[in-house]
């Protein structure tokens, strides 16, 4: 089941499109300002975010744009009544995926976050990388039939690196992704990576390299 996260503090609205989607067949949690979005995104998995701009707390470019600094593909497709081009370019640049214009017809908005949603990879199903076989649910991985046991820290670095595969992750994106809330220095990133790349060296993953890119930070490949 594909999980939305709806950001809209319009109470008829949030529960307009949140029953609707439902009916659909979406899981989706409704999160009514800036700080709850926040909070439910750190500890949950979605596959894509609806997002409205004026919120009570602040603007929705700042969540969609805490969105990309985590380093996520997750699509944001951003609800708004404010769209002027300023307002639209801004959006984009903050990272948004799309933009659908309120007040919008359910018929269109489901076949956007649709056509979003089919080239994203599932948050509740398995992921597959280089022979790993990664169940967000669950929090397992395996490699060959065999159970790769991490704990919850290293868990979610593999997570974030595969979901970022190919690209550049930075020190900052890394430690954010992980717990925005926690101090981290770097020389503790260095022994979650080592820890992670000796865990994977032991249960025979060759397949996959956690490369260091000087002075920037760190890219998966296959
Ligand atoms: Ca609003």
């Amino acid at each position: 089941m594909r999980a939305i996260l709806l950001v809209e503090d319009d109470p008829i609205l949030g529960r307009g499109v949140k029953v609707g989607l439902e009916v659909e067949g979406y899981t989706v949690c409704l999160a009514k300002t800036l700080c709850q979005a926040r909070e439910v995104f750190s500890h949950q998995q979605f596959d894509l975010i609806l997002l409205d701009l004026g919120l009570p707390d602040g603007s929705g470019i700042d969540f969609c744009q805490h969105v990309r600094e985590l380093n996520s593909n997750i699509p944001v497709v951003i609800l708004t009544a404010q769209t002027d081009e300023n307002t639209v370019v801004r959006g984009f640049d903050a990272g948004a995926s799309d933009y659908v214009k309120k007040p919008f017809g359910s018929r269109e908005l489901h076949a956007r976050i649709k056509a979003h949603l089919r080239s994203a990879p599932f948050s509740g199903q398995k992921i597959e990388f280089g022979g790993l076989l990664i169940s967000i649910e669950e929090r397992s991985v395996q490699f060959n039939g065999e159970e790769v046991s991490l704990n919850r820290r290293l868990f979610d670095i593999l997570v974030h690196f595969v979901k970022n595969a190919g690209k550049v992750i930075t020190r900052d994106g890394l430690i954010n992704a992980i717990d925005p809330n926690v101090d981290i220095y770097d020389r503790t990133i260095d022994s979650h990576l080592s820890q992670l790349r000796s865990k994977l060296k032991k249960c025979g993953v060759d397949s996959v390299k956690i490369n260091s890119i000087y002075g920037i930070g760190y890219r998966l490949e296959s």
